[in-house]
């Protein structure tokens, strides 16, 4: 048996990507010294899988940006607009990953998607009709001739066609199924490549064959491989799947001839099944995925061997894998210094699930010491990890109906709370964070390396969140905020908080292009070792006479931007962060704050990829933990949520039953789409469209924004509407913050006076 995975982080244990691609951004570094710096990141990564006995490495994953944007670009897939204006092949492909703004072109970036139910984003392709396709290996080549001059055996791991064509946005009225056969003569032209270079295989990744298909999509899929391997020559092709079981053409994919076929055992909960039931070509090499490429625990070899042993029981040729690219953990435990040995024996990054792939082999293959071996892992987990709390086992256990329903009915409560709060109409608010200018950053560095006391600290934070409150009450803002100057991070900031949660200090992981997060892990039972955000909101609720709304990070978010505990369910995490939270809740509500806002900004993110898995595997325990905390409010106390994506799609019903009195959310970018299908299903929460995109340091104008607010009060009730920009302003300078936000006030000024009239009239 071989060891072999399909992706590797590329960012490096420092981010050397992350700060050599700024450098390039800011024109501070020129392309050949970033392909470098790039190539010597890959030699390390090369020689860490070569030391962990990697039998096939995975060349070709790397990327500058991101690897749908690689294939897009591979294949051709460049809108007109980007060519033609005399720009290097480099510079049309930041263009469409980040935009382009210089002498030589004005261009916006495509668009950003979450890359399935991961928080790695992709940059979604799009496809004008205008130029024919064509192979491009411009950032292919210089990758294949790396691995030529190493010793080792690779597979080139590249996009595959049906995934593309997924993913694609077609703007020339060409249907999907027209697009993928045009890309079948582009992918063969690559495997004619690739061939010549005498390389030996290529590894199309698929994992748009884990969703729900239906029989047209299968037979695209059967159309485009029985064309593509017809040509592979001497070229092995495998067919890599990940992030689920291909239940919906597994049949059709072990009939096809491929020489190796990569199915995900870990989050796939049909895929062992599948093999049971139909089997696997003999000859054809079945990469197992079974260290997960999601999580950060180390693997229980006493399951995974019985798994590799059956397979090969069942005359199957078997590869050790991983349930899908490493991209999605951080790199390595090595610049852990912080984590106890205890702690750090539990976990596997990137490098260290090399080392499990080598240990498998060497078990499942006899070699010499692996009993030690099996035994150390059995020892792992002859313990468990972590005690439990039994007191937070039994609080949930006596949850009962009543703990997830808040009284009186939202509608009632919206009249109370109208009547307490006396807004006009069209209030207007923020979503929450203010700037965060090097002045707020450096307050807070200083904290953390003690070069001020907690005093200070407090005193400067303070000043910054008056200095804040007042230029919202000069903007003439209806609803303040704080501003968030003392958060580093919506997770983090509330983990640090919480008891369970485990802290790494370099534990980072690439969100897109040159952005990374790193997410805490939760390590054991969760609940709230003391008030959190009380104390600053009571701090600014006294600066102000105005209402300031009181704001945290909902139990979904905090719990999908984190790793999981992987020893109990998501339900039971969901619930004992909304437990801990809802302390938090009900001391703001007794601090004397009017108006909670509980972000929810990843509610979607983990939302199953099939339909049919969505509301028993997830919906069914995420809306509900949201009734949770506010079900023991005063009816007066009006609830905010805040959802950065609005691709919200079907689970629009679930969004109104979380209940909460307000919601707000991204709506900028969509063109306000989502109010048709909101007024469709008679949504009763009150709802603030985002009016203006504060992605951007561009200034809406005052007629934009009416413009935006006649289309919304069109399709909605005016009574119910809120004015407000769609997310966070942290990332923004205040110059441009203040001058929208005024723009911003100014437009639902003209709003009221339209329409205060009217319903004077009709009065
Ligand atoms: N309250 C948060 C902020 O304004 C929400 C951020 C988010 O939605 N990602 O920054
Ligand atoms: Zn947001």
């Amino acid at each position: 048996m071989i060891a072999t995975l399909t992706g590797y982080p590329r960012i490096g244990a420092n981010r050397e990507l992350k700060f050599a691609l700024e450098k390039y951004f800011r024109n501070e570094m020129p392309w050949q010294e970033l392909a470098d710096k790039a190539a010597a990141l890959r030699a390390e990564n090369y020689r860490v899988m070569k030391e962990k006995d990697i039998d096939l490495l995975p060349v070709g994953d790397f990327s500058y940006y991101d690897n749908t944007l690689d294939a897009a670009f591979m294949t051709g897939v460049v809108p007109s607009r980007y060519l033609g204006s005399g720009l290097s092949d480099d510079e049309i492909y930041f263009a469409m990953a980040r935009g382009l703004q210089n002498q030589k072109a004005d261009l916006k970036a495509l668009s950003m998607k979450k890359w399935f139910n991961t928080n790695y984003h992709y940059i979604e392709p799009e496809y004008d009709g205008v130029n024919p396709l064509k192979l491009n290996t411009f950032f292919l080549e210089p990758l294949i001739s790396q691995a030529e001059g190493e010793d080792f055996d690779c597979r080139i791991c590249i996009t595959g066609p049906f995934t593309l064509a997924s993913l694609v946005r077609i703007t020339d009225g060409s249907s999907r199924e027209e697009f993928a056969r045009k890309l079948i003569p582009i992918y063969t032209d690559l495997i004619a490549w690739l061939n010549n270079r005498g390389c030996q295989w290529l590894s199309l990744a698929e994992p748009s064959l884990v969703k729900d298909l239906t029989k047209d999509d299968t037979r695209l899929f059967t159309e485009i491989y029985s064309r593509l391997l017809e040509h592979r020559g001497n070229l092995k092709i495998n067919l890599d799947t990940f992030f689920g079981d291909i239940r919906d053409v597994y049949q059709d994919a072990i009939s096809l001839n491929f020489d190796g076929i990569s199915l995900d055992f870990v989050e796939g909960s049909q895929t062992i099944e599948l093999v049971r039931k139909h089997g696997f070509p003999s000859g054809a090499l079945l990469t197992a995925g079974v260290i997960s490429g999601r999580n950060i625990w180390r693997a229980n070899y006493d399951e995974t061997v019985r798994l590799l042993l059956e397979l090969k029981d069942r005359g199957i040729r078997v590869a050790v894998g991983t349930s899908c690219s490493l991209l999605h953990v951080p790199l390595t435990l090595r610049n852990e210094p912080g984590i106890a040995a205890e702690k750090i024996r539990h976990l596997a990054f990137a490098e260290e699930k090399l080392a499990e792939l080598r240990d498998l082999k060497a078990i499942v293959n006899g070699q010499e010491g692996f009993e030690q071996i099996l035994a150390a892992n059995r020892d792992l987990f002859a313990r468990a990890r972590t005690e439990n709390d039994p007191q937070i086992a039994e609080r949930i256990a006596a949850l009962g109906d009543d703990d997830f329903r808040r009284l009186p009915a939202r509608s009632r409560r919206q009249e109370l709370q109208r009547k307490k709060l006396g807004l006009p109409l069209f209030p207007t608010t923020t979503i929450g964070s203010f700037p965060q200018t090097a002045e707020v950053r450096g307050v807070r560095r200083k904290f953390r390396n003690r070069e001020i006391s907690a005093e200070e600290y407090r005193r400067q934070i303070s000043d910054i969140t008056r200095d804040c409150l007042k230029r919202q009450e000069d903007l003439g803002l209806d609803i303040l905020v704080h501003g968030e100057f003392e958060r580093n991070d919506m997770v983090e900031y509330f983990g640090e908080h919480l008891s369970g949660f485990l802290f790494t200090a370099n534990g980072w992981v690439q969100s897109y292009g040159s952005r990374c997060v790193k997410p805490p892990v939760i390590w054991s039972d969760i609940s709230r070792k003391e008030p959190i955000t009380v104390e600053m909101s009571r701090l600014a609720q006294s600066m102000t006479g105005k209402p300031v709304k009181g704001m945290l990070t909902g139990p979904v978010t905090i719990l999908n931007w984190s790793f999981p505990r992987i020893d109990v369910s998501l339900r039971t995490m969901v619930l004992q962060l909304a437990l801990a939270l809802k302390e938090e809740v009900e001391d703001l509500e007794k601090a004397g704050i009017g108006i909670i806002q509980i972000d929810e900004a990843a509610l979607k993110e983990k939302l199953p990829l099939r339909k049919s898995d969505q509301v028993k595997e997830y919906l069914e325990f995420a809306v509900p933990s949201f009734r949770l905390l506010e079900s023991g409010l005063r009816p007066e106390t009006q609830v905010h949520t805040h959802m950065c994506y609005s691709e919200f799609g079907e689970i629009i019903p679930w969004i109104d039953s979380m209940d909460a009195d307000v919601i707000t959310f991204e709506a900028s970018r969509s063109d306000l789409r989502l109010l048709d299908s909101l007024s469709q299903v008679n949504f009763g929460t009150e709802v603030g469209p985002g009016v203006y995109d504060i992605h951007s340091p561009r200034i809406p104008s005052v007629e934009e924004i009416t413009a935006s607010l006649e289309k919304i009060a069109e399709k909605t009730d005016i009574r119910k509407v809120w004015v407000n920009p769609d997310c966070g302003l942290k990332t923004r300078g205040w110059k441009e913050t203040e001058a929208s936000l005024k723009n911003m006030v100014e437009a639902a000024k003209i709003m009221r006076a339209r329409y205060d009239r009217s319903e004077a009239a009709q009065a």
